[in-house]
């Protein structure tokens, strides 16, 4: 069997995150038992909940253990199948930040990528364009001539949100880190707006790139720019409360909440797991429109399976742009 090379859980973040709590494992791959699938991963996802993951307190799913594989999702091809489902040379979904995943027929997805890249299916055909997508149409419920606010813009979930928000009809205004970051999301992606958060001036930059106030805000950052965004919100506005990467390494207590009350918002938690039985619906329209070329996706790729902390670190401080993936194979 193959060697398999596997990044696991070292030890938990003292408060940010260091490449000392991950430790790289080699062992040979398993053999597939009945009902198992031996998968060869070609791409790895880098996901900010996986910071959520490394630490041990109460979520909406377990931590990831000392000495155990870091979670994450995969996407490879079926080495040997000993499930009836699958058979060698299938395109997958699997789980883990290795080489190689032997897992249960039913925990694993196969992908049809005969349509676009077998990368997009971790990106905006995947769980964060799901994210994005579930998000709007259940949560935000954009109408046309809204105007739409994302924070982390540029990003996998962001940029789709902000691109599902134009397809709607509505303003879409992006924040996002550095004038590259916010000159992409104008000028490719087709925002009409972005404003920098990192500049200083985050509250006058939002009224002007939003005259009419705010209806819908997808918030993938929480912290400041939350409470920023409280104070511009329309009467009768929702919020998508979809990640707190801000939050990540401190504690917040949140000023501004008033503004939910005043304005009748609409504050929801989302998490996507809980449309897991609509995703093929999800799939089906995000593709449609890529095909059309209304939605468009920039990829970030870190080579080499060795590279995946150092990744993962460099994309909780915003270093990539668009979604962050390793490159396996
Ligand atoms: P991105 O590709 O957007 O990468 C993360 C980005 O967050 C960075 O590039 C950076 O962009 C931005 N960022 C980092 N720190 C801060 C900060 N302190 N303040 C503001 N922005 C910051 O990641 P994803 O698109 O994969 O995820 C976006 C969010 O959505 C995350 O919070 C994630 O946890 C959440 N999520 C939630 C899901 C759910 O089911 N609820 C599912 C999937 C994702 P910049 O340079 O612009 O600062």
């Amino acid at each position: 069997m193959p060697t398999n090379k596997a990044w696991t859980l070292a030890s938990r973040p003292a408060v940010g995150v260091s490449e000392d709590n991950f430790k790289l494992v080699e062992r040979e791959a398993p053999r597939p038992k009945d009902g198992e699938v031996l998968v060869k991963n070609l791409w790895l996802s880098l996901d900010p909940y996986m910071r959520g993951r490394m630490n041990d307190v109460k979520s909406y799913v377990p931590p990831v253990g000392i000495g155990e594989v870091m979670v994450g999702q995969t996407a490879g091809e079926v080495l040997e199948s000993k499930h009836p489902k699958f058979k060698q040379g299938d395109k997958v979904l699997a789980a883990g930040w290795q080489l190689y995943s032997c897992m249960k027929g039913e925990e694993l997805d196969k992908v049809d990528a005969g349509h676009a890249p077998l990368s997009y299916y971790l990106g905006a055909l995947g769980m964060p364009g799901l994210t994005a997508y579930f998000g709007m149409k259940d949560i935000g419920a954009p109408k046309a001539g809204e105007t739409v606010v994302v924070s982390a813009a540029s990003g996998a979930v962001g940029s789709v949100v902000g691109q599902l928000a134009k397809i709607a009809g509505c303003r879409a205004v992006g924040i996002a880190g550095g004038k590259a970051k916010c000159d992409y999301v104008v000028s490719e992606l087709g925002f009409d707006a972005c404003v920098d958060y990192k500049a200083g001036n985050l509250y006058r930059d939002l009224k002007e790139a939003c005259p009419k106030g705010v209806d819908v805000y997808f918030d993938n950052v929480a912290g400041e720019v939350l409470e920023t965004m409280l104070r511009i919100m329309n009467l009768f506005s929702r919020i998508v409360v979809c990640g707190r990467i801000a939050e990540h390494n401190e504690l917040f207590c949140h000023k501004n909440l008033g503004s939910v009350l005043v304005n009748r918002i609409k504050m929801q938690g989302m998490i996507v797991f809980d449309w897991k039985n609509h995703y093929p619906e999800g799939i089906r329209a995000l593709a449609g429109h890529m095909a059309e070329g209304r939605l468009k996706c920039r990829e970030s790729v870190a080579e080499g399976i060795e590279n995946a902390p150092k990744a993962f670190i460099g994309m909780l401080k915003g270093q990539n742009f668009g979604k962050q993936l390793v490159k396996l194979a």
